[in-house]
């Protein structure tokens, strides 16, 4: 497969159209960031890369963070937490309130905000220094290590972070959350606010694809077993109430953010990254995923 043909010719064909959709505003920083950036980056298990455009430019990847957090839990704890969180696509926007009275606290899955808050909980009791800790972790997975929480973004959505205050406190009142709201929300996002530019964020997931290993030294980062589990729940669940339309779409499994960013994994072959700020209205950037659609159409690769 020659990527870098296919990815050229995408990235020209979808930089021509109307980028529709709007910038994350409800977090005031994210409103300042230039909607022209479109970046994409591919690396794969052969150890090809790749990128086109604002490839190496950090931008703020908000919820594609979830898959770092929920993968250190994982690999410390393994299947224990799924006592405090579902493995269920939710048909809800990321930050919805509704099903969590009826599941009892327990929410539906990792990658919604209020399965993120409930992760970070896990991390907070069982690191001892879980900011620190888990920034060194993420770092471990990149082989530019030049990467930093933000705390103008991460103070930004705090001033206005009403709806996820409502998640951890109404979690805490089922008993899934054990320390303070106020700590797992700061941690929370501090999380969220971490910048990284496409070709760390492929690189990063890249061991979703290779088997639960990273490709450089043959780490372990989670078991085979987990990895492949982690990339049902990105199928299933990373797009929140368009994971059905990525799903059919796209076809494979992958991660949004507010900030505009993607991530996509297709197991045994590649991870790729896309950034363009502006979203739809569900939330996900409107160009990173028309260029999937249209990469995995081209390439004829997806996994269905
Ligand atoms: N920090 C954002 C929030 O909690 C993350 C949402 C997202 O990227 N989908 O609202």
């Amino acid at each position: 497969m020659n990527y870098k043909k296919v990815l050229g010719e995408v990235y020209q064909q979808v930089n021509k159209l109307e980028d529709k959709g709007t910038l994350a505003s409800y977090i005031p920083e994210l409103a300042h960031v230039d909607a022209n950036n479109f970046g994409v980056h591919i690396s794969t298990v052969t150890g090809f890369h790749y990128g086109l455009g604002s490839f190496q430019k950090k931008f703020s990847i908000q919820s594609v963070a979830k898959v770092f957090s929920l993968c250190l839990a994982y690999k410390m704890l393994g299947e224990n937490i799924w006592t405090r969180l579902g493995v269920e696509p939710s048909g809800t926007g990321f930050n919805s309130l509704v099903q969590l009275e009826k599941d009892k606290g327990i929410p539906r899955n990792p990658f919604l905000n209020a399965g993120a808050l409930v992760i970070s909980d896990i991390l907070i009791s069982n690191l001892e220094h879980p900011k620190e800790e888990l920034l060194s972790f993420i770092k471990s997975l990149s082989k530019n290590k030049d990467i930093q929480y933000s705390a103008t973004i991460a103070a930004s959505e705090k001033s206005v972070g009403y709806r996820n205050v409502a998640l951890c406190n109404f979690i805490k009142s089922f008993g899934n959350i054990e320390n303070e709201p106020s700590v797992v929300l700061d941690f929370y996002f501090d999380l969220c606010s971490l910048e990284v530019s496409c070709e760390q964020l492929s690189e990063m997931v890249l061991f979703l694809a290779n088997n639960g290993k990273t490709l450089e030294d043959n780490n372990e980062i989670l078991t085979k077993s987990q990895s492949k589990r982690i990339n049902a729940l990105l199928q299933t669940c990373g797009f929140y109430d368009e994971s059905g339309e990525f799903a059919f779409k796209v076809g494979l499994p992958g991660k949004s953010g507010v900030g505009g960013g993607i991530i996509a994994i297709h197991p045994k072959q590649y991870a790729i990254a896309v950034w363009s700020p502006k979203l739809n209205e569900k939330g996900n950037s409107y160009r990173g995923m028309r260029f999937l659609e249209e990469f995995t159409t081209l390439s004829e690769r997806s996994i269905f």
